[in-house]
């Protein structure tokens, strides 16, 4: 097993276990639903947001585990940055995952969300990674929800 592979387990394990911010705000003004036909995933995202910052996120739902991590880790990395920044990284976690950013040769500001990378090399498995990132996008747009269906990746 590859050291990339063992940290991948790992993390996926320690989230699953731990997950970040899991629940629901009271005092949300941003929420979606997302949901992932292809794997049963369907997870609730509610976010405080203020002056353009994310103050507070939380995340629920029905997941498989690479899906749990991914929202636990996501809302690791996006609270208390502001809109545009998550948007960014939304932005390059979808390439990240779908292999249109290459994060060993090209710059990028993932982090240890890193450790998705090897998703791309299980189709099946994207969509799970994705889901959470493209509910928070719906979050954003104030659409109410999200689907891994709708042909956006
Ligand atoms: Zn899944």
């Amino acid at each position: 097993m590859t050291d990339a592979r063992q940290l991948y387990q790992e993390v996926i394990l320690d989230h699953n276990k731990k997950p970040r911010n899991y629940g629901v705000l009271a005092d949300a003004n941003r929420s979606a639903e997302g949901h992932n036909p292809l794997c049963g995933d369907h997870i609730s995202l509610s976010l405080r947001v203020e002056h353009d910052a994310i103050r507070d996120i939380a995340f629920q739902g029905e997941t498989c585990a690479i899906c749990k991590a991914s929202a636990s880790m996501m809302t690791v990395a996006v609270k208390g940055k502001n809109v545009g920044d998550a948007g960014s990284l939304i932005q390059e976690f979808r390439d990240m995952a779908t292999g249109k950013l290459d994060t060993q040769t090209q710059a990028h500001h993932l982090g240890r969300l890193n450790v998705f990378a090897g998703v791309r090399e299980l189709p099946t498995r994207v969509k799970c990674a994705v889901l959470p990132w493209h509910t928070l996008n719906a979050a954003f747009h104030n659409q109410p929800s999200a689907t891994t269906e709708s042909g956006e990746f």
